[in-house]
């Protein structure tokens, strides 16, 4: 078992059998709603997708696909100050591109203003709702406490005509905003704070991205969200905990109107070490330009993660992993990374990269000599091969190089010899340095019955080192991404920002073996011994590459633990 495996102890079972999916089964052998299956993945197009929301996505996507459903696309855009297209358009990408298909069930809430101002209407009717007059102080004070029962507003027993003058008045611009609200006469006395007569409706002279001028008045989240779902005909309303206490309300609307009844089922939200998933603070990064964008590779964003270099399958096998919970708990980054590595092991072409460059002379190679070796692009799949060159001058990595190196080091010192990977052994002769005393420059020779990687005589080496034919390179930018966060729960510091990583990215400028000249953007590979990397989605040009670092080739975990003294 790997550490990551380790790491996010009880909370990776492979495929658990978690209660959504036993509840919906249940549902579907009794013959509940015909045995249909119908989910919902209803984002507030407020900001873009996260890791998070790629859970609800998964679950909600899987569960039809596994009962025979469908799955519906919509965009919650009840909130109209707050919304832009940009965000519709990124949540649509990022859907797809994780796999799913919402097929031509693409819905927005504000397709439905005018429904649901009919369902206020007809609750106002049946004595249900009215219309308030009081300040949202005033509504806020007399609310009550958990342990006080609130008091009854002084408009709340209005008769149903002069309710329904003041509601069309309220839509159709007379009153300023915060001068009224439509409310639900419910409970003011209930135990759930909930229930004690929430507002439906708001006046809010506001443009909306959708709908635009047409609306004064926009319905609140809790009536216009249950009120979706069963417009919809979805039978599995599933959504994280902190809704389970409105639930009652939902139940009171959908029952109160006569309407079709959707089953809402209630999950933990996903939390990640090192992360932040709150919309409220990404948008921070964003803004304060703590990070390039939505899509800066550090973001935990669908599209910040995917230009990384993090595949969809790798995300839908770490959402199937962690499962689903009625408690909130915390998922270990390096649980993301290890099922990354697993998908890129399978996949991932081999290449070589140096990325600090310490050049190599050997001086018996001959000068304007090029050997070629065949490459295979996978140690194990038949993924095919290139021809990678060989000259007299290469790069290896700075880091593979020790003037006195430590007992155990096995890779290149004065006097010794390793093997560059699937060309030749080479021996150290001389180390050339700067004035300031900076190795610049290995002075080798090399065997050539060594060619292939093995002697005549069965000499052993125990180094293996990566290379590039210096001749033959391609120069190459190259992104380092670490962390963001140097706290394990960032979210819960009093200034997550006081704890950005400072070496969250480092940039270097790194020699790539020639087959990499032409690469397409979004490529992903292997740098031998180094990681697995991505070819920039944005940044990248053919002649011109620049990698991002997805993940290193072990877990980093042991490295943050020791710079955090432990957590
Ligand atoms: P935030 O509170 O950060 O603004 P949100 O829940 O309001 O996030 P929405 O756009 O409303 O964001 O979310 C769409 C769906 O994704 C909802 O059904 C929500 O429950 C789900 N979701 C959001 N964040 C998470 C998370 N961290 N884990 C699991 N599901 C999530
Ligand atoms: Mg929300």
């Amino acid at each position: 078992m790997t550490t990551s495996e380790n790491a996010s102890g009880e909370a990776c079972p492979a495929a658990p059998v978690n209660f959504i999916r036993a509840r919906v089964a249940e549902d579907v052998s009794s013959g509940k709603n015909g045995g249909r299956v119908m989910t919902r993945f209803p984002p507030e197009p407020n900001g873009y997708l996260h890791i998070g929301h790629a859970k609800s996505i998964c679950l909600n996507f899987g569960l039809s696909r596994e009962f025979g459903g469908v799955t519906n696309l919509r965009f919650d855009d009840t909130n109209p100050a707050k919304e832009e297209v940009e965000y519709v358009e990124s949540i649509m990408r990022d859907v797809k591109w994780l796999g799913f298909d919402w097929e031509d069930r693409l819905y927005y809430a504000s397709d439905y203003f005018e429904r649901l101002y009919g369902y206020a209407v007809e609750l106002i009717k049946r004595g249900k709702a009215y219309v308030d007059d009081q300040s949202a102080e005033e509504i806020r004070q007399s609310r009550g406490t958990l342990k006080e029962p609130g008091t009854n507003s002084p408009w709340r027993e209005r008769g149903v005509e002069e309710n329904l003058d003041l509601f069309a008045r309220m839509r159709a611009g007379e009153f300023p905003d915060g001068s009224r609200v439509l409310r639900a006469k419910i409970d003011m006395a209930s135990p759930n704070v909930v229930l004690r007569d929430p507002a439906l409706y708001r006046i809010k002279h506001v443009h909306h991205h959708r709908t635009g001028d047409a609306w004064r008045i926009y319905p609140m989240y809790d009536f216009a969200h249950c009120l979706s779902d069963s417009i919809e005909g979805v039978t599995h309303s599933i959504c994280t905990l902190e809704f389970e206490n409105n639930r009652p309300l939902y139940d009171w609307i959908l029952d109160a109107l006569g309407v079709f009844h959707p089953q809402q089922i209630e999950f933990a939200r996903l939390n990640l070490t090192y992360t932040v998933l709150s919309k409220r603070k990404l948008i921070h990064l964003v803004k304060e330009g703590i990070t390039t964008g939505w899509d800066d590779p550090r973001m935990p964003t669908l599209s910040g993660i995917r230009r990384r270099g993090f595949t969809p399958e790798a995300l839908r096998d770490f959402c199937e992993r962690i499962g689903v919970a009625r408690c909130d708990n915390m998922v270990e980054y390096s649980l993301l990374e290890h099922c990354l590595r697993e998908d890129l092991n399978e996949r991932a072409p081999r290449v070589m990269a140096v990325l600090r460059p310490l050049k190599v002379v050997i001086e018996n190679y001959p000068e304007g000599q090029t050997d070629e070796f065949d490459f295979p692009w996978h140690p194990e799949k038949d993924m095919g091969s290139r021809a990678v060159p060989f000259s007299r001058v290469v790069y290896i990595e700075q880091d593979d190089f020790r003037e006195d190196p430590p007992k155990g080091f096995h890779r290149l010192s004065p006097g010794k010899e390793v093997r560059l990977r699937y060309a030749y052994y080479i021996t150290c002769r001389e180390v050339v340095k700067d004035e300031a005393g900076n190795i610049v420059e290995l002075r080798c020779t090399y065997d050539p019955e060594s060619r292939g990687g093995g002697t005549p005589d069965g000499r052993k080496v125990k180094g293996t080192l990566h290379w590039v034919s210096a001749a033959h390179a391609v120069d190459a930018e190259v992104r380092l991404y670490d962390l963001l966060f140097t706290k394990a729960n960032p979210g819960a510091e009093e200034d997550f920002t006081a704890c950005v990583n400072p070496d969250s990215l480092e940039v270097v400028r790194a020699k790539l073996e020639p087959s990499l000249s032409a690469v397409e953007p979004g490529w992903r590979c292997q740098f031998e011994r180094l990681g697995y990397f991505c070819a920039d989605e944005k940044d990248s040009k053919p002649g011109a590459p620049v990698f991002n670092r997805a993940a290193t080739l072990k877990d980093t975990w042991g490295k943050i633990e020791k710079r955090q003294g432990g957590r």
